[in-house]
């Protein structure tokens, strides 16, 4: 889709992008519909919306650090809910039309993976709910 711009192996290794078929040999299939895809995992079935392991939230496609645990919240919505990224340039924020609905996707700054979308309705300073896929994250715990 986006790959065009991309043309030399050397550079996908650089921006932390793939081959489409790369991407579906790395990725299982479930995180390769979200990610790749642009799905949404059903509510309440994610492996991460009642954790509460302390940690840094990274991309699944590309390990890109994105969400810190303390800044997760239960958002009673059935995803994994934070109320900011770990750093500003983490995660991308786009337009996003699709389903009849006008929302703000979420996606990995590094390698374009949709991780879910964003919302004027969260609890933290800036009051915004990044409501993310479990799938599309990797919970690296912080160490004992
Ligand atoms: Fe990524």
């Amino acid at each position: 889709m986006a790959d065009e711009k991309h043309s030399s192996g050397a550079e996908f290794e650089a921006c932390g992008a793939r081959s489409d078929s790369q991407w579906r040999q790395e990725l299982t299939r479930e995180q390769y519909e979200v990610l790749r895809d642009r799905g949404t995992e059903r509510p309440f079935t994610g492996k991460y919306n009642d954790c509460k392991d302390e940690g840094v939230y990274r991309c699944a496609g590309c390990g890109n650090e994105l969400f810190s645990s303390r800044t997760k919240f239960d958002s009673g919505t059935g995803w994994p809910s934070f109320f900011q990224p770990l750093s500003s340039d983490a995660v991308r924020e786009e337009p996003d039309a699709s389903a009849g609905m006008t929302r703000t996707e979420v996606v990995c700054a590094k390698c374009d993976g949709h991780l879910g979308h964003v919302f004027d309705d969260g609890p933290g300073p800036a009051g915004r709910r990044y409501c993310m896929n479990s799938v599309s994250l990797d919970l690296q715990p912080d160490d004992e």
